[in-house]
């Protein structure tokens, strides 16, 4: 099974956090005419929503703690009352519940990441999409496979970006960030200036609290409990995985896009 240029649907790229997914997915992108849909974007884009409504009470007024869940939708819309006049109600309320998880520090469930991609997708008549970080559990992979069934798309392949866990914990421990330019840095493959000012502003840069090792290992280890059983559900059901490896030995464009296109040939 070859994938042929304008018919493919929908294509999940997995893989672990620092395994080097973004540049396969910009191949993906611009070899078949995709949208990039990644969890991260849909959450911003409907925090968005709710805070352009200006409401400036306490959203935890419309969780029951008791009941574990919120209260009705109809309840949280006359708490918002006319905050919601020209405003996409549906959308709105989808980033208020967001937005409580986030800042409550409570896990986000699966029911609201996927409702929020379920919102998100829908925009585009569920197709077109490179999908990234998304499904990453067991029950957002029953969830996604439903949806694409019922709206009568398909997910043609899965793209998983291949590593090796010490080599992504030695490449993301090594990785800088500017404080103030945001320009970013690696110790070894692209050092600041004398080791720890930014080339671009002299600002001294800095180890993100994400970039620690105990995170990384966290995130690994989440992605070994979660994702691959999410992943292996979409293969159980006959959903094609091109592996990529995440390490070249020459890391250019051009060998980025050759290692990915014939991981998808051999489908
Ligand atoms: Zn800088």
């Amino acid at each position: 099974m070859t994938l042929e240029k304008g018919k493919v649907q929908n294509i999940l790229v997995m893989g672990k956090s620092g395994a080097g997914k973004q540049p396969r997915i910009d191949v993906l992108v611009d070899e078949f005419g995709l949208e990039q849909l990644s969890t991260g974007n849909i959450f911003r884009d409907y925090l968005g929503q709710y805070t352009a409504i200006g409401f400036e009470g306490d959203i935890a007024q419309f969780f029951d703690e008791a009941r574990d869940a919120f209260v009705a939708d109809d309840e949280i819309r006359a708490g918002l009352g006319d905050k919601l006049t020209g405003h996409d109600a549906d959308g709105v309320l989808l980033g208020l519940k967001a937005k409580y998880f986030m800042e409550s520090g409570k896990f986000v469930p699966d029911s609201i990441t996927n409702a929020l991609f379920e919102s998100f997708f829908a925009r585009s008549g569920y197709k077109g999409m490179v999908l990234d970080g998304y499904p990453r559990t067991p029950d957002q992979s029953a969830f996604l496979q439903g949806l694409v069934e019922g709206k009568g798309t398909k997910l043609d392949a899965i793209v998983l970006v291949d590593g090796e866990n010490d080599a992504i914990v030695a490449r993301t421990i090594g990785r800088r960030i500017c404080p103030d330019c945001k320009k970013v840095f690696h110790l070894e493959f692209k050092p600041p200036r004398d080791g720890k000012l930014c080339t671009e502003c002299g600002a001294e840069v800095i180890l993100r609290s994400d970039d620690s090792e105990e995170k990384i290992k966290s995130r690994l280890q989440e992605f070994q409990d979660k994702a691959v059983p999410a992943m292996d559900a979409l293969t159980a059901k006959g959903i094609p995985v091109a592996t990529v490896p995440g390490n070249l030995p020459v890391f250019t464009d051009e060998a980025v896009r050759a290692s990915v296109m014939e991981a998808l040939e051999k489908l």
